[in-house]
């Protein structure tokens, strides 16, 4: 059985089985098989699909002939981003996903019972996960209500917390793409300049107010030519799939700089994402209509479909020494104001062009209720009222030694699809 004939038809559901051991709960099901590039001791980087604990490693697949009626190019596997890949599109690598599916279905013998199997399924745990994708250009949404207005009334003005435009396009900026790094890479917190309300002049030093924020990326998979727009009808063709992200903030520093350009050093010194990139129709199965829009939007950011998926997100603390993570947050994908097709076709509707391997990310996800708050500044309202760790401790920024580690995953009738996790350790300023 196809795998979009499941997706497809709620109603005739068979769940399909594996003959791989998958753990109950793993985000890695026969249903996911998300894209990653890996290497370990042995291997040069190469690309494979993740299921239960272990990888597919495509580039023995094809070494095998499994691929050979696709006439892929020599090596595509063998490769130290999954840019090349993804370019062949969307066809192709549907195509793709679909064959290691139909290849790891519990009555499928071809791979099951083949000698080489040993060699094609290798340990996720020995594996190390690099940066997906050669990431060209990187922008950061801010498309979540309930996250624009916390900020608003924070800093400006709680009646007026949303500024004028936010109900009528999809605010953004222009992020740093060469400080993207994959989870498990440490970050270094940042110094720069800030200015307190009570300083008269402004500090210089280690970030104070060291934040996370919630978010998940779209990686772009197909590209435009300058001057070409994406409609919100044909924006999903674009998209190849999803990471989780974490938008590192310094928040002291962002404060003082943003005024008239917005995000600059306060932002750009790192952001961690989740190594498995999960598809588009992975996530199928979990579409579901977005915050109804009010007032009307501009005929070009319209939509006639949904665009959304509920999709679970978390974000945990864990201190040094710590050994358990404290969960601080509990948001989810479909609060979003801003659906990602409204996002590419507004990126785009000026003509600027878009490549393979741009990853735009949503911006923080808040929720409405004060656990789903998806930073600490919300969560510790601006540091007012600081969040209990399960170790007794208390924070309201990020602290040196802390590791911050996010999921996501999306569960529905039976079916479990998600994005494992990201996660990063503060080291102390340099
Ligand atoms: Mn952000």
């Amino acid at each position: 059985m196809q795998f979009k004939d499941f997706v497809m038809s709620d109603t005739t559901m068979n769940p399909l089985s594996t003959w791989v051991e998958v753990p109950k709960n793993s985000d890695f099901t026969i249903y996911n098989l998300p894209f990653g590039v890996f290497k370990n001791k042995r291997l040069s980087p190469r690309i494979g699909i993740a299921i239960g604990d272990k990888i597919v490693d495509l580039s023995v697949l094809d070494q095998e002939g499994f691929f050979s009626d696709m006439f892929l190019p020599e090596g595509i596997f063998l490769n130290e981003a999954l840019n090349e890949l993804i370019s062949l599109g969307k066809t192709q690598t549907k195509k793709i996903r679909e064959r290691v599916q139909e290849l790891l279905l519990a009555d499928n013998e071809k791979l099951r019972d083949h000698s080489i199997r040993g060699k094609v399924m290798v340990n996720r745990k020995e594996a190390e996960m690099l940066l997906p994708v050669k990431i060209g250009d990187y922008t950061d949404f801010y498309s979540s209500k309930e996250h624009a207005t916390n900020v608003g009334k924070m800093f400006r003005d709680p009646e007026n917390a949303l500024l004028p435009n936010w109900k009528h396009l999809p605010v953004g900026y222009h992020g740093r793409a060469s400080s993207i790094i994959p989870s498990g890479v440490p970050i270094i917190r940042p110094k720069g300049q800030f200015k307190d309300p009570d300083m008269d002049v402004p500090g210089f030093g280690p970030s104070r107010r060291l934040d996370f924020e919630l978010e998940l990326a779209f990686i772009t998979g197909k590209p435009t030519k300058l001057g070409d727009s994406i409609s919100t009808e044909e924006a999903e063709d674009y998209i190849f799939g999803f990471v989780l992200f974490n938008d590192w903030s310094a928040r002291d520093i962002q404060a003082w700089e943003y005024v008239p350009l917005g995000p600059f050093l306060g932002k750009s010194f790192a952001s961690s994402i989740s190594p498995w990139v999960v598809t588009l129709e992975a996530l199928e199965h979990f579409r579901t209509a977005g915050p109804k829009q009010e007032p009307e939007v501009l005929p070009y950011l319209q939509c006639t479909s949904n665009h959304s998926f509920d999709l679970q997100l978390e974000a945990y603390i864990q201190p040094e020494n710590v050994k358990q993570a404290t969960k601080v947050c509990t948001s989810n994908f479909k609060y979003m104001y801003w659906n990602v097709a409204q996002q590419l076709a507004h990126h785009t509707v000026n003509g600027c062009n878009i490549n393979v391997g741009d990853m735009m990310a949503s911006g923080t996800i808040s929720g409405p209720t004060e656990d789903s708050f998806g930073s600490m500044l919300e969560l510790s309202w601006k540091g007012t009222k600081p969040v209990k760790l399960d170790s007794g401790e208390e924070r309201k920024f990020i602290e040196d030694g802390d590791t911050v580690i996010m999921k996501g995953f999306a569960e529905k009738d039976g079916i479990r699809v998600g994005f494992g996790e990201v996660r990063a350790s503060v080291l102390p300023a340099k």
